[in-house]
């Protein structure tokens, strides 16, 4: 008989290469089989448990094995685990896709499933380029980006992205984006308010659009974190901003709350802040509570109107995924909306959000560390050798792994993203677990750069 880790991660190396991962890596670091999970925890097969403080990959919302979502998708398994979405629906599609229309920015009625992130990217991507061509205007097939986004890995959404770890061997693959400065707010100047700052950095967005409006369907963004890069933040008044001058110009405006969006940010979607509504709204992650692959964009009668004609006229959005609106993540993201709505989780997360901000902000005169940022349940500690210049630690150096294996000893899961790390914990945390996971966050960080 066998038990503990170490059987299964011999049996794991031997067959599973594992994602954004250098296997290499493995000759040192231990895989963790995880058996099981139970809100904010999760335990191995030693017995370890380790609090999930970036909700496996910003996924989770309400905590490992949460019984009411787990219920939901107990009783959906028992009548439908699955159908085609062409010619057939389901009851927890149809729910969902109401649900969503009531929530979303006003004007967002239509919902086009799929089933990750970057497959989202890819369908909004497309349908832009596609309205277009149905009104005629066939010169629109190029895409404005911000520098430090990023919007999946699939090469239409690595194309639109901007992260360069991620995105540089694959160029040649590549179409090509018109890149635009980020207006992250880590690059104001001394004195400069975040406002000032994001709304001196939308200059070049409005030359860009000037420039290109007429060769452009659509502007990408992150609403108000640029997650991968860093977690960068920017003021709304650049998303406010860019909703006019998109109109203005005729450019479609795709808001990416594939990350930020589900409360991540303080309110349920990220453009609530700047008071907009997108044309395409892309969302995945949090979507099912973090339980089953489902992604979703939503867009204007306007856009679907474009697509709606006879057959023959082949106008039709001939897109499709095998497990398109999945009953059982539909059912998983019904349940998640419940949540939302019987817990009161905006409200309630505002004092949770206040507690971790506070907590973190206590590393601010840490000689190593250049900024604390937050918005709502993010939190992030940038890292510098240098605290005058905030220049990164040179990348080689992988300061981030340090903090993570130190971490993990502590029995906090921490995934530091280059020189930043980051809090996005499930909203189930409790004051003293926030406590614990920034108390293990400071021993790791001292330990990462005491030399
Ligand atoms: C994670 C992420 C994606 C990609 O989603 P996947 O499900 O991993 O394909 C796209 N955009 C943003 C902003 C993300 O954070």
């Amino acid at each position: 008989m066998t038990s503990g880790n170490a059987p299964y991660a011999a049996r794991d190396l031997a067959h599973v290469w594992h994602p954004c991962t250098q296997m290499k890596d493995h000759e040192q670091l231990p895989m963790i089989p995880i058996r099981r999970g139970d809100g904010v925890w999760l335990e191995d097969y030693d017995g370890k448990r380790y609090l999930d403080a970036i909700s496996s990959w910003w996924v989770n919302l309400f905590g490992h094995a949460n019984p009411r979502i787990n219920a939901a998708v107990r009783e959906q398994l028992e009548s439908l685990e699955q159908v085609i979405l062409a010619g057939f629906t389901h009851e927890p599609v149809i729910a969902l896709s109401e649900a969503l229309t009531a929530l979303a920015p006003p004007g967002l009625t239509r919902c086009f499933y799929a089933d990750n992130g970057s497959s989202a990217v890819e369908v909004a991507v497309k349908m832009s380029f596609h309205y277009w061509r149905n009104c005629g205007r066939t010169q629109k097939r190029r895409f404005i980006t911000l520098t430090n986004s990023y919007h999946g890995e699939t090469l239409g959404a690595l194309a639109v992205g901007n992260v360069d770890l991620y995105k540089e061997i694959y160029q040649p693959l590549l179409m090509d984006v018109i890149s635009v400065p980020s207006p992250d707010c880590f690059e104001r100047e001394t004195g400069e308010s975040w406002a000032e700052h994001s709304r001196r950095k939308f200059a070049a967005m409005k030359a860009a659009l000037a420039a290109h409006a007429h060769e452009a369907c659509a502007v990408i963004v992150e609403p108000l974190v640029q997650c991968a890069g860093g977690m960068r933040m920017y003021d709304p008044v650049y998303l406010t901003l860019l909703r006019a001058a998109c109109d203005r110009h005729q450019v479609h405006l795709i808001a990416d709350e594939i990350a930020v969006g589900f409360g991540r940010t303080g309110t349920l979607f990220a453009c609530e802040q700047a008071a907009i509504r997108p044309d395409f709204l892309c969302l995945s992650k949090g979507l099912t509570g973090g339980y089953l692959p489902l992604s979703t964009v939503m867009t204007t009668d306007a856009i679907y109107a474009a697509f709606y004609a006879e057959y023959t006229k082949l106008r039709a959005f001939l897109h499709s995924h095998s497990f398109t609106g999945n009953p059982l993540g539909c059912a998983a993201a019904l349940a998640s909306l419940a949540i939302f709505r019987d817990d009161h989780i905006l409200e309630r997360n505002r004092s949770l959000a206040a507690h971790m901000g506070a907590r973190a902000r206590e590393l601010e005169d840490h000689p190593h560390v250049a900024e604390v940022r937050q918005r709502g349940m993010i939190v992030a500690i940038e890292l510098t050798p240098n605290k005058a210049t905030r220049e990164p630690y040179p990348w080689t150096e992988r300061r981030g792994l340090t903090i993570y294996q130190h971490a993990l000893r502590c029995g906090v899961l921490l995934r530091p993203v280059g020189n930043v790390v980051y809090f996005m914990p499930p909203y189930v945390i409790t004051p003293a677990q926030i406590d614990l996971m920034v108390e293990v966050a400071r021993a790791a960080i001292e330990l990462a750069t005491c030399d």
